[in-house]
C-alpha cells in the first residue's frame, strides 16, 4: 500500500516535470488556423483587404481563405490577425513598415537583421532599386536584439572611431551592418549600433543633415506631407516635392519644417523628393529619394449643370489666376497654434459634410455643350442662408470681394503658405489687413456663385496646393 504511493506520488512528480518541461520548452504555440495550417501571421492594417493581402504575398484569394476559414470576408478588422499560408520556414509576426526618407535597402537590413533572402521572398514586389519613401515593406519581427542606434561614419572615420565613439567593437559593427570587413564603412551609409535610438534619427543623409523624416506615410493625393529636418547649425534648407519648391520654416529645437500639399489630380505613382541644404560657406548639398505618392480614392460625382457663365475659362480663369496669386506667398509668421475647427462650429452642421474633397467632379453648362472636368477643391457644410462662419485657425484676411465662380468670397492667411478659402457667402464680415482669431465670426453662409443651393465651401491651400481639410480637422499640423 505504502508502495503504491510512493510510487503514485513518484508518477505524479514526474508527469509534473514532464508537464512543466514541456510548458519551458514549448511557451508559444505558433498561430494555427482552424484546419491547422500553420504560418506567420499577419496583422491587417487599414486600407487592406483580403485581396490585396494575397497579391501582397503572391497567394490566391483562395488559399488565404482556406488558411482563414473563420475570416468574415465582408468584414475584415484593422488589427485581424490573419495566418499567411506558403512560407514555409517563416513563423512569428510580420511587421510592417514604411520607408523614409534617408532609408536604402542596405539599411533596413541592419537595423531589423532580417536576411537578406527572407526579405526578398516577402517583399517581392519590390525591389531594391525600387526603395521608395513611403512604400510599406513586410518585416518579419525577429528574436534577434534589433539595433535601433542610427550612426553615420563622418568623413574620413574609421570603423574602430566609430565603435569607440558608439561604445561598441568593430566586429560587432561589421556583424550587424553585414559588412564584408572592417574596411568597408562608406561616408554618409546609414550603419546601426547596439543600443536605443538616440532620438537624432543619423541616417545616409550629408553631413548638413543631422535628421530628416516625413510624417504620415504614404502621402495619398490631397495630402499634406510635413517634412521635418535637423541641420547643422547655419544651414539654409530647400527642395522640391513633386513639382513644388519647399519652404522651410524654424520651429523648436533647431527643427524645420516645411508643409507641401500633394494635388488631388496627380496620377499615383512616385515622384522626386529631394532636400538641398545651403551651407554658411555657401556650398550646397542635397539628396533626393523617390516617394510613392498613393490614390485618394475619391469618388466621382454625379454630372453637375450649371450656369454657363460660371464654367466659361474667360471668366473662371482670371479667378483662378488671381486665388493662385493669392495663396503663393509663404509667411514666415505661423499664425496657428494645435488644431484647425470646423469653420461651421457655430452652427450645428460643423461635422455634417454635404460634399467632401476631392470627388471627381464634371460640370456641364446649362444649354450648352461646354464641359468641364475637374475635382472638389474644399469641404461643403451643410446649413442654409445667413449661417455664422468661424476662422477654422487664427490668421490675417488677405482677400474679400465677388467672384464669378466663388461667390462673395474671404481668404485668410494662416501663414507658413497655409490658407483658407470661403466661399458662397451671403455676407463677409472682415476687411483685407484684419487679424482674425481662431472662432471669430467672419461671414455669413449663402448661395453666390456657382452653386446649386447655399452652403458654405471650405478650401484649404498647403504651400499652392489645394488639400483635404478634413485631415487638417482630423490631425494637428505640423
Ligand atoms: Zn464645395
Amino acid at each position: 500500500m505504502k508502495l503504491a504511493t510512493k510510487s503514485n506520488l513518484t508518477m505524479r512528480k514526474y508527469a509534473f516535470y514532464f508537464i512543466l518541461l514541456f510548458i519551458l520548452i514549448f511557451p508559444f504555440q505558433p498561430a494555427r488556423a482552424q484546419d491547422g495550417t500553420t504560418g506567420p501571421v499577419y496583422i491587417v492594417q487599414s486600407g487592406d483587404s483580403l485581396y490585396s493581402i494575397a497579391l501582397r504575398f503572391g497567394i490566391t484569394l483562395d488559399q488565404l481563405l482556406t488558411a482563414n476559414n473563420s475570416v468574415d470576408p465582408n468584414n475584415l478588422q484593422v488589427g485581424q490577425q490573419l495566418t499567411i499560408p506558403g512560407l514555409d520556414g517563416v513563423t512569428g509576426i510580420l511587421n510592417t513598415k514604411f520607408i523614409n526618407f534617408g532609408d536604402s535597402y542596405r539599411s533596413l537590413m541592419r537595423q531589423t537583421q532580417v536576411p537578406d533572402a527572407l526579405f526578398r521572398r516577402l517583399n517581392h514586389v519590390v525591389s531594391p532599386s525600387e526603395f521608395y519613401v513611403g512604400v510599406n515593406m513586410i518585416v518579419p519581427l525577429q528574436d534577434q536584439p534589433q539595433y535601433a542606434k542610427r550612426i553615420s561614419p563622418a568623413a574620413g572615420e574609421s570603423l574602430l572611431e566609430m565603435a569607440v565613439k558608439n561604445n561598441t567593437d568593430v566586429w560587432s559593427l561589421v556583424s550587424i551592418n553585414q559588412i564584408k570587413g572592417s574596411w568597408a564603412s562608406l561616408p554618409n551609409d546609414t550603419m546601426y549600433a547596439p543600443g536605443e535610438s538616440s532620438g537624432t534619427n543619423v541616417s545616409g543623409l550629408p553631413s548638413a543633415f543631422i535628421s530628416a523624416e516625413i510624417r504620415d506615410l504614404p502621402i495619398k493625393q490631397g495630402g499634406t506631407g510635413v517634412i521635418t529636418v535637423v541641420a547643422q547649425p547655419g544651414v539654409k534648407l530647400g527642395g522640391i516635392l513633386v513639382d513644388h519648391s519647399l519652404n522651410f520654416f524654424p520651429s523648436e529645437n533647431g527643427v524645420q519644417i516645411a508643409l507641401q500639399g500633394v494635388h488631388a489630380l496627380l496620377e499615383p505613382g512616385v515622384y522626386p523628393l529631394r532636400l538641398d541644404a545651403t551651407l554658411p560657406d555657401g556650398t550646397t548639398q542635397s539628396y533626393e529619394q523617390l516617394i510613392l505618392i498613393v490614390s485618394g480614392n475619391y469618388p466621382e460625382d454625379p454630372l453637375l449643370y450649371v450656369d454657363p457663365a460660371t464654367i466659361d475659362p474667360a471668366s473662371t480663369e482670371p479667378e483662378s489666376q488671381q486665388l493662385i496669386s493669392i495663396t503663393t506667398p509663404a509667411s514666415p509668421v505661423k499664425f496657428w497654434v494645435g488644431d484647425f475647427i470646423s469653420p461651421a462650429i457655430a452652427y450645428a452642421e460643423s461635422t455634417y459634410f454635404t460634399s467632401r474633397y476631392g470627388s471627381r467632379r464634371t460640370y456641364i453648362g446649362q444649354g450648352t455643350n461646354l464641359t468641364i472636368n475637374g475635382f472638389h477643391t474644399g469641404l461643403d457644410f451643410g446649413g442654409g442662408d445667413g449661417l455664422p462662419i468661424t476662422a477654422p485657425a487664427s490668421g490675417v484676411v488677405v482677400f474679400t470681394g465677388p467672384w464669378t465662380v466663388r461667390g462673395n468670397a474671404t481668404v485668410i492667411d494662416h501663414g507658413w503658405g497655409v490658407y483658407s478659402g470661403f466661399w458662397h457667402q451671403s455676407a463677409t464680415q472682415v476687411q483685407v489687413g484684419q487679424t482674425v482669431k481662431i472662432g471669430d465670426v467672419i461671414g455669413l453662409v449663402g448661395g453666390t456663385g456657382r452653386v446649386t443651393g447655399a452652403h458654405l465651401h471650405w478650401e484649404l491651400w498647403v504651400n499652392g496646393v489645394q488639400v483635404d481639410p478634413l485631415d487638417w480637422l482630423n490631425q494637428t499640423y505640423p
